[in-house]
């Protein structure tokens, strides 16, 4: 789960990572009394889930509190790269000496962690990376040492920091080191931490990753930064019912159990789609094993809110959950769901009691229900009535 600055912010507070004070808002009136509050300059910055928030305009310095609101007036409601801005953090302002980077993440090739950093943070550090990479240090962190103070020195050396910072650079990334290990994160990236004029280091930006699959042990944290905003949309929907759902642009909604299957099916309607205008799938959806009436319920409820789906494929490979348990699943969906389930529905079953499965719902001659043995011939059909809908 990534997180927003706001939230990062606070794990790093949490860890002893120095931050500056500041509070999140929705409206520009609230940003106004949170300036009063801090009594000093701020900084009123976009709170969104992607990076560049600066050169979009979704971070802008206020003198005053009456700035702050024009400032957050400006911000709120702004879209960067997709993102529309629907909270921004109003935060003490810093003068800034320099702007560094540091970041700690999971580094996949090599099977290791990795801790990167450079003396030249900021908004140009993407920029940085591929045209002077020797200006971005990696040093390779291994997992049972983690970063101790000696690490952390060899980092710092690394990346070249002065003389007077390199000991409260050290100490800062024994800490985000802390954040990264006990909160679980796959990603903790500072950009900038920045020196100020008197010589403090500060983290004036935040970007954590959590990893989705501690979550379980991180219950608290994770259930207070789920993203509220995101809750009434389809995946924030889909989340809530503990569905594997994934958005994507086309119009045939996608039904299946297992991600294997499910993976190979979007390639299926995708190649098929081409002969009927170019659909495309509108969604993953992996059931799982256990298609009870309702998981499929809440999965074909999910799909058919979507109001770009114009037909759906549900293909199921019957193993451990048979097919029969699976077409008693659709007919009693189709029955909650009435007269909302509006769109048609291609089925493919395939593998444990296929023959009862297609008895069941040929029984139950459902109108909105066409069942094709193959899966490409599913698919074929799928998109064909998604491009004729
Ligand atoms: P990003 O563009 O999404 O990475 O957002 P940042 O939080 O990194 O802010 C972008 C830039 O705004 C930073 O690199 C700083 O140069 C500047 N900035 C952010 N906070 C402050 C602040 O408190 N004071 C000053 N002077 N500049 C700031
Ligand atoms: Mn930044």
């Amino acid at each position: 789960m990534d997180l927003m600055e706001y939230q990062a912010k606070e794990l790093f507070a949490k860890h002893g990572v120095p931050v500056l004070p500041g509070e999140t808002v929705a409206d520009a009136t609230a940003a106004g009394t949170v300036a009063e509050k801090i009594g000093k300059p701020v900084v009123v910055k976009a709170q969104v889930k992607t990076g560049g928030r600066g050169k979009a305009g979704g971070v802008k310095l206020a003198e005053t509190p009456a700035e702050a609101v024009e400032k957050a007036e400006g911000i709120l409601g702004l879209d960067i790269k997709g993102h529309v801005v629907h909270k921004v953090l109003v935060t003490e302002a810093s003068d800034i000496d320099k702007e560094y980077y540091v970041s700690f993440l999971l580094d996949r090739a090599n099977r290791t962690y990795l801790a990167m950093a450079s003396v030249e943070g900021g908004m140009e550090i993407e920029e940085l990376a591929v045209e002077r990479p020797e200006a971005l240090a990696r040093v390779a962190v291994d997992a049972i040492r983690g970063v101790d103070a000696d690490k952390a020195a060899e980092i710092v050396a690394t990346a070249g920091f002065p003389a007077d910072v390199a000991a409260e650079v050290a100490s800062v990334l024994v800490k985000l080191w802390e954040v990264f290990v006990e909160e679980e994160a796959t990603l903790v990236e500072v950009n900038p931490l920045v020196r100020t004029p008197d010589g403090r280091i500060v983290a004036l930006d935040g970007k954590v990753t959590l990893d989705g699959n501690a979550e379980f042990r991180h219950k608290e944290v994770f259930a207070a930064f789920a993203d509220v905003v995101a809750a009434d949309d389809l995946e924030g929907r889909a989340k809530a019912k503990d569905l594997n759902y994934v958005k994507l642009d086309g119009q045939v909604g996608i039904i299946g159990n297992g991600a294997g299957l499910v993976m190979s099916t979007l390639d299926v309607v995708a190649y098929a789609g081409e002969k009927h205008g170019g659909v495309k799938p509108a969604n993953f959806l992996d059931i799982g094993g256990g298609a009870s009436a309702q998981v499929m319920a809440d999965g074909l409820e999910i799909i058919l809110s979507d109001k770009d789906v114009r037909s759906v494929f549900v293909n199921v490979f019957g193993g451990i959950t048979s097919c029969d348990e699976v077409a008693n699943g659709i007919v009693q969906a189709l029955g909650m769901l009435g007269d909302t389930a509006t769109k048609p529905l291609v089925v493919r079953l395939d593998g444990n009691n296929v023959d009862e499965g297609h008895r069941i719902l040929t029984e139950a001659a459902h109108p909105l229900v066409t069942v094709v043995d193959t899966m490409d011939g599913a698919a074929d059909k799928a998109a064909e009535l998604a491009g004729s809908n």
